[in-house]
């Protein structure tokens, strides 16, 4: 944890849930009481066919609602493609974008990420860009320049503490039960730091760092704990809510 910065633990259903998940999700937003999100924002990027209706299944409680992904442009001719004001009109509180998988099954580049993160702040909600290496790029030694370079290519010029937060998610932690170590994602989290702060300044300092990758209630504690760790971002665990509460601390 970085002191006085607020901790956001955001959850990832990714493609996974029906009207009957609702359930799932009611039971984090009842737990989520006001003091609950004095300590920490809490999240859950559903799919976008449910955002609407967990805007409602969780209205007056602190419990946020995000997307997973979003189209750069506000309109127009891309059938099948969702922009970030749609969202935000559904009722999407914050948008994850340049999600590992995402970079992989649909190519999206650096640019594509940043023109992504630059439309979910023009749609007024902070965008959760995500960076991490693979684990062919990390046995190659070349964990902090992917990093480096996806934080350089993906987060807009105009980012400040309160319209980004960045997501470290390892690829190869991703949904593989294989967790960085403390002392792995201590460095890179201190990496990331250093990069937000050339390039920020002091903001720099301000912004959010989540972690991400098979994040469970048995490794939070210990991940929570790293230095310059404020929140992590859950795929799996995020889907049971006794596990995603557990993670949160209640
Ligand atoms: C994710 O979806 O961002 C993620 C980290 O997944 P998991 O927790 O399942 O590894």
């Amino acid at each position: 944890m970085t002191p006085d910065i607020k901790p956001l633990i955001a959850g990832n259903w990714k493609m996974n849930g029906l009207t009957a998940a609702l359930s799932e999700l009611r039971i984090v937003s009842d737990a989520v009481t006001p003091a609950i999100a004095a300590r920490a924002d809490v999240l859950l990027c559903v799919p976008a066919t449910l955002i609407a209706q967990a805007s409602s299944a969780s209205y007056g409680s602190p419990l946020m609602i995000g997307a997973q992904d979003c189209h750069a442009a506000v309109s127009g001719a891309h059938t099948g493609d969702i922009s970030a004001e749609m969202l935000v009109d559904a009722g999407a509180q914050m948008i994850i974008v340049g999600h590992s998988e995402r970079r992989a099954d649909h190519g999206e580049t650096d640019a594509a990420v940043r023109a992504k993160a630059e439309a979910a702040i023009r749609a007024g909600v902070p965008a959760i860009v995500c960076v991490g290496e693979t684990a062919a790029q990390r046995q190659a030694g070349k964990a902090l320049t992917v990093v480096g370079g996806e934080l350089a290519g993906s987060v807009p010029d105009s980012a400040n503490a309160e319209t980004v937060v960045i997501a470290y998610e390892p690829v190869w932690a991703i949904g593989t039960g294989l967790t960085a170590t403390p002392d792995d994602v201590n460095e890179v989290h201190a990496f990331i730091r250093q990069e937000l702060v050339l390039r920020f300044g002091a903001e720099g300092y301000r912004f959010r760092i989540l972690y991400g990758g098979s994040v469970k209630p048995s490794n939070s504690a210990e991940l929570l704990a790293v230095s310059n760790v404020d929140g992590a971002l859950v795929g799996g665990a995020s889907l049971k809510a006794a596990d995603f509460l557990a993670i949160i601390g209640v």
